[in-house]
Parts: C-alpha cells; sequence; structure tokens
C-alpha cells in the first residue's frame, strides 16, 4: 500500500500544479450573487497543495473528480474544494489538519467536514479548501455496550440509519432522532438533530456520552462532560467550528417493537397550540409530538387513507380542506406486542383530553424501523420523479412560545397562501428538558416552538413554486419576525456577515468567539458557515489563549492527546 502510494506522489504533485494554476486563472468557486472571493490566491498556494500532495494517509487526497462535494441539498451553494480527503483513519485527518495549520501565515487552506452533504446552503463546503469525506472513516467499527445505561461507539461518518438497523439486533436504539435518518452523526451533531422526541428527551447533542474530536490544531481529544468539558459542550451544536467529530457515544434505550401512528386536524391554532403544550409537559405522554399547517389543499384526508385509517369514514369523507388554514397535530405511541391488549385502551386515554376536529382522526398501525424511517418513502418517491435533486430554500425557525400566536396569525394568515411547496412543520420543545452549555443558541424562553417552512423549488420555475419566489417569502417572514422583535432563533443557521452571526448567538457570542480561538485559532474549519475568516497569523491574546487550551473556558485540566 505505502508504496502503491510513494508511487503516486509524483502523479499527485504535478496534478496539483496543474490544479492550482487553474484556480489561479478561473473563479471556480460559487454560482452565488453573494459571494465575495476572499483575497486572491496567493504565491504559497502551490506550495500548500504540493506539501498535501505529499503526504502519506491510509486512505487517500484526490485533488481530481471533486465537484461531488461542490454541492449539496439546498443546491444553491458550489464552492470547488481543492482537494478532497477520503480518511480511513483519525490520523488521516490530524495529519492534513496539523499540516494546514504548521503552514500558518503561508496558506489560505481550509478543512471541512462533510457529512451527507445535506446541508443547505453550502455549510459542508470550503472554496479551495480540503473537503473531508467522512463516510470513508469507518473506524471505530460500531461497538456496542449493553447494561443499564447503554451505548454505542460509532465513527462520526456512520448514518443514522445504519446506526437503528444495528441497534435493533441488540434490542437497543438512539433515544432521539431526525426526522430523516440519511444524516451523519458529525453532520447532526454539529447542528442539534430535534424531532419530535425532542421534547422528552432534548435533541440529539444531549444524548451523547463521550465524543474524540480532532481540533484546530490537529489534535486528537477525547471529551466529555466529565473530560475536557469545554471542549465537549463547545462542538456539541458547534456548526464544525471548534473540531472535526471522529467518534461519538450515543446513548441507548430499549427499541419498541411497534408504532400508534396518529394524526388529526385542528382549524384554530390556540386549540392546536395549547393541546401541543398540554402533551409535551405532561409526564404520561406520547413518545413523538409533532405537527404541521397545511393551507389550502384540496383532497387531503383522501391522500392520508393510503397509509392510515380514519376513526369515522363517514364523517371525515364529509370534510373539506380546500380554502382552509389547518393544524395537524402527528402524534406516536411505542408499544411492543406484549401490550398489544391495552396499547388501544391507552391511546384513547391520551386523546380524550385533546380538542381536535372529531372526524379527522386518522391511525395507522407500522414497526418502529417504518416509522422512524418514514421520510426516505418520500425520498424513493421524489427521486423516481427527478424531484429530490431540487433546490431547498428551508428556512428553520425556533420561536418562543410568547410569540408564536402572532407569528401564526401573520404567517399563516397572510404571507403563505398555500403550503404547496412542501411541509411546514410546527411543533413545541420544552428547553427545561434539555441540557445546558452546548453550543446550539435557542430562544430565551423554555418553551419554543420548531417551525421548519421544507420548500422544494422546481428549476427555471419564475412562479410561486420557483425558487425567487420561495425565498422572498422566507424574507417576508425574517423582516416580520425581526420588526415585531418576536425573539426568534435560527435553526441550521445561515447568515452573510458576522455581525449577523453576532447578533445571532447574543450576549453568547464572546464564548463562542473565545473557544474559537482556542480550538480552532486560525479557523481552519468549516469555513462554508462563513462564522470566522481564515486568519494569516496568531495575535498575542489568541497565543495566550493557546497557551491556556489546557485549561479550556472552563478550566478542566489538560487536554488528554491519544
Ligand atoms: P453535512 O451537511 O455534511 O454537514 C453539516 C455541517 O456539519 C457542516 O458544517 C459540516 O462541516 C459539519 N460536519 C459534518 N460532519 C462533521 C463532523 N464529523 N465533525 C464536525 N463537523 C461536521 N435536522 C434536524 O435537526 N431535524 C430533522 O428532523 C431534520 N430533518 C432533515 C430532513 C432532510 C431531508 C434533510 C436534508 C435535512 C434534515 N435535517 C434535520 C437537517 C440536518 O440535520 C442537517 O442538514 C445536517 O447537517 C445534515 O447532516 P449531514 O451528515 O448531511 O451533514
Amino acid at each position: 500500500m505505502i508504496n502503491f502510494k510513494q508511487n503516486t506522489i509524483a502523479l499527485r504533485i504535478l496534478t496539483v500544479f496543474l490544479v492550482s494554476f487553474t484556480i489561479n486563472r478561473k473563479n471556480l468557486c460559487s454560482n452565488h450573487p453573494f459571494f465575495t472571493p476572499v483575497k486572491s490566491p496567493s504565491v504559497h498556494f502551490a506550495t500548500a497543495h504540493s506539501s498535501l500532495a505529499e503526504m502519506i494517509f491510509d486512505g487517500h487526497l484526490s485533488f481530481e473528480n471533486t465537484e461531488h462535494t461542490a454541492k449539496d441539498f439546498g443546491g444553491r451553494y458550489h464552492f470547488m474544494p481543492s482537494a478532497v480527503l477520503y480518511p480511513k483513519s483519525v490520523s488521516d485527518i490530524s495529519s492534513v489538519v496539523k499540516n494546514i495549520f504548521q503552514m500558518g501565515e503561508t496558506t489560505e487552506l481550509t478543512v471541512v467536514a462533510r457529512g451527507h452533504g445535506h446541508s443547505l446552503e453550502g455549510q459542508a463546503q470550503a472554496h479551495r479548501g480540503v473537503v473531508i469525506n467522512m463516510e470513508s472513516l469507518r473506524e471505530p467499527e460500531m461497538s456496542f455496550h449493553t447494561g443499564i445505561m447503554p451505548y454505542v461507539d460509532v465513527s462520526a461518518g456512520e448514518l443514522w440509519i445504519n446506526i437503528l438497523h444495528k441497534s435493533l439486533k441488540h434490542g437497543l436504539a438512539p433515544k432521539s432522532w431526525t426526522d430523516y435518518l440519511h444524516l451523519t452523526v458529525g453532520g447532526t451533531l454539529s447542528n442539534a438533530g430535534i424531532s419530535g422526541q425532542a421534547f422528552e428527551h432534548g435533541p440529539q447533542i444531549d444524548n451523547v456520552y463521550q465524543l474524540q474530536v480532532v481540533t484546530g490544531t490537529g489534535e486528537v481529544v477525547i471529551c466529555s462532560e466529565e473530560q475536557h468539558s469545554d471542549l465537549f459542550h463547545a462542538v456539541l451544536g458547534g456548526l464544525g467550528q471548534f473540531g472535526i467529530i471522529t467518534r461519538a457515544r450515543i446513548a441507548l434505550e430499549p427499541a419498541p417493537k411497534k408504532v400508534k401512528w396518529i394524526r388529526a386536524l385542528y382549524s384554530d391554532f390556540t386549540i392546536f397550540s395549547k393541546d401541543q403544550e398540554r402533551l409535551i409537559a405532561s409526564e404520561n405522554s406520547f413518545n413523538y409530538i409533532e405537527g404541521f399547517v397545511i393551507i389550502n389543499r384540496t383532497g387531503l384526508l383522501d391522500n392520508w387513507r393510503s397509509s392510515f385509517s380514519s376513526k369515522d369514514p363517514i364523517q371525515a369523507n364529509q370534510f373539506t380542506s380546500e380554502g382552509r388554514v389547518l393544524f395537524c397535530l402527528e402524534v406516536a405511541k411505542y408499544f411492543n406486542l406484549e401490550e398489544s391488549d391495552h396499547i388501544d385502551k391507552d391511546i384513547d386515554n391520551l386523546l380524550s383530553d385533546l380538542n381536535y376536529i372529531q372526524s379527522t382522526l386518522f391511525l395507522s398501525e407500522v414497526s418502529y424501523v417504518d416509522f422512524l424511517d418514514r421520510v426516505h418513502v418520500s425520498e424513493l418517491k421524489l427521486q423516481e420523479k427527478g424531484l429530490w435533486e431540487v433546490p431547498h430554500p428551508w428556512l428553520n425557525l425556533l420561536i418562543p412560545r410568547s410569540s408564536v400566536h402572532l407569528f401564526a396569525k401573520e404567517v399563516f394568515g397572510n404571507i403563505l397562501s398555500d403550503t404547496s411547496n412542501g411541509p411546514v412543520l410546527i411543533y413545541p420543545v420544552n428547553k427545561s428538558r434539555w441540557k445546558n452549555g452546548t453550543s446550539m443558541v435557542t430562544p430565551a424562553e423554555n418553551v419554543f416552538y420548531l417551525i421548519a417552512f421544507l420548500s422544494s423549488a422546481i428549476p427555471s420555475s419564475t412562479g410561486k413554486d420557483g425558487l425567487e419566489h420561495i425565498l422572498t417569502q422566507h424574507q417576508r417572514i425574517l423582516n416580520f419576525c425581526g420588526r415585531s422583535n418576536l425573539g426568534i432563533k435560527q435553526y441550521l443557521p445561515h447568515y452573510r456577515t458576522q455581525e449577523e452571526w453576532k447578533a445571532h448567538f447574543g450576549t453568547f457570542w464572546e464564548v463562542f468567539s473565545k473557544r474559537k480561538s482556542i480550538y480552532d485559532p486560525l479557523a481552519i474549519l468549516a469555513p462554508g458557515q462563513r462564522i470566522f475568516q481564515k486568519r494569516r497569523h496568531l495575535d498575542n491574546e489568541d497565543l495566550k489563549l493557546n497557551s491556556s487550551v489546557d485549561k479550556g473556558l472552563d478550566g478542566n485540566p489538560s487536554k488528554d492527546i491519544i
């Protein structure tokens, strides 16, 4: 293997010079109108590349066929990298980051971890940088620990769907999910990982016992609540800014076999939100609580009939959704076969306190896997029609409870005239059940709503399903939130300037930027988030901070370098 690598070095160096020559001549960075190239490439650019090309990896570094890493699910941002690393070991990742860090002022190279590339605005891309294809990292093998507090150690490039299938073999499963499981552990832990279980268990970042991280200086650190907790907290929800997660220890619980999956409609937002809030506050509730908004939809209940059964088919036939603003409560209760004789009664009890429109109650019984992997079914259908690989201008907002009524009145009553461009999710979570200290920022209140506008745009359409129209609508929503001081935060945030990022983080900005100086002092990592610019040198303040890396912001003792 090594011989083979050595033989290819000369070829790589040649390729690098050709590639850097091409990069110097063409602007390959982006088709995005707001992108401004940082500075013209320095004479050191080619030198930096040849230094990379000389490196020997357990995996490999490629300077060719990198176009696929200049794309993401959002489909709107395209930053061409210089090279893609396909790591086979953590030391591959550490060496490449260390090398770039040591080049210091001589290079503008940056590094980004790419999970499954399901970001929306170029967050997993690096203009002229090195993209690390995390799915290539297969170590460690997934290893399960059963007992009172079961967990699994996984590579951060692992997809959640694979973790689900493997943990079920042990009768276990992670506690907190995203709605879609074809995402990587590192990708969701860098954001939060929020779904219908978050009201009870917190987001995915609250269900991690330990991480292995490669920092922006290339050091490999193991961190947890007890060990180097400052780095642990920084990385969780840290938007890839403080380190590359290479391994995660995920909390598990006994997995149920079956799920009762239920939908019911409301026409009054106040009644709907009251019921949702009551459910998330109750000790004995459903295991999953979400909801969505439906505006001016024809034949809604007919569509549901392919997967759900109506509790009252005759009355349901009379129900019309056309021209109306409706709110759908979506809940699920997990159970095992030995509970089959009383599960229906349990559900009737839970539903008896709710005030949905009686004729719109629909139920379904599915396996636990089918329930969790439900979005993949839609993905396959959309792929068949060529509608998966379209631009996805998504807007995800966290809205404090005290503002949600005003928001609903204006946005669902005025700004949106229909929801035909994609689902609009809406559900509350209770932060008092979440852990504190991660990098994720949320509104100031205990209860806040996740409201997600998950639109798909039809390429080249100039109508209501076109990109421009959807983006304008989202901007109107953001403008309204700003004008009315609703105290919202963006989830999967996206901003263009550091000023906007400062406003996003609020008082937490000081901690966030200080942590950056400690763990990624040259701002090498995740440039696609556009929070910090790659730096050319450390100033005195950074050197001071960096020499206290050993203490972290929490004053915990020195990092373990493994
Ligand atoms: P990527 O897009 O590859 O990366 C995202 C960011 O994380 C980048 O900045 C990247 O540099 C960084 N990153 C990736 N891996 C690592 C690593 N190992 N270490 C450090 N940084 C890393 N989110 C929810 O919370 N709840 C949902 O229900 C939900 N549903 C979704 C449904 C669909 C269909 C899609 C496309 C997305 C959904 N998301 C949801 C959003 C999703 O969680 C984020 O887009 C996530 O970042 C995607 O994961 P990924 O593996 O593709 O990450």
